[in-house]
């Protein structure tokens, strides 16, 4: 018993950031000019993947340092992320993550790199532990809505599995 509640302790402990709740929805197709990213390539419309940061403020609330969203650009798949940094989080330090230009985030402060394409993972970290911090959510048409509220697993399990009966979704 008293090993169990160890196990769980420790578990606990070696779980990154603390949760936040995150609800926001946005169209992929114009977030980045939204965002006033003057960029032309790398966009979420770029055919060849790309991403976009989405900063909190007074309108929306986009977890702990605002959220990056990011598409492959081998599977064209989107991904959403926490900017904070996970290692420096341990550290009682707040950072937050950027973009390179491939498939990683860098912190700046701690020059950890983390793995976009997989879950959010270190690369170059002795701290196996730190991911950052992924956020569900699904697309409707070019409207992705991120969402991590009590009772929205379902209406995204739903979206998963209508996503992967289509045969044109797995190519
Ligand atoms: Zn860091």
């Amino acid at each position: 018993m008293i090993l169990t509640m160890v196990a769980i302790m420790t578990v606990l402990t070696a779980s990154a950031i603390k949760p936040i709740k995150v609800k926001y929805t946005c169209d992929v197709t114009q977030i980045n000019k939204e965002m006033g990213d003057k960029r032309r390539k790398w966009t979420l419309n770029d055919p060849n993947g790309g991403w976009c940061y989405v900063r909190n403020d007074s309108t929306r609330s986009v977890g702990h340092n605002g959220i990056l969203i990011y598409k492959n650009p081998y599977t064209g798949k989107f991904k959403v992320y926490d900017l904070k940094c996970p290692v420096c989080d341990k550290k009682k330090r707040n950072s937050s993550v950027r973009m390179d230009y491939s498939v990683t985030a860098t912190c700046p402060k701690c020059k950890t790199s983390f793995n976009l394409c997989g879950v959010g993972h270190p690369v170059n970290s002795m701290d196996t532990e730190a991911y950052l911090e992924a956020y569900d959510f699904w697309i409707d048409g070019n409207i992705m809505h991120i969402d991590n509220s009590p009772g929205f697993n379902q209406r995204y399990n739903l979206w998963l599995s209508d996503y992967y009966s289509n045969p044109d979704n797995l190519k």
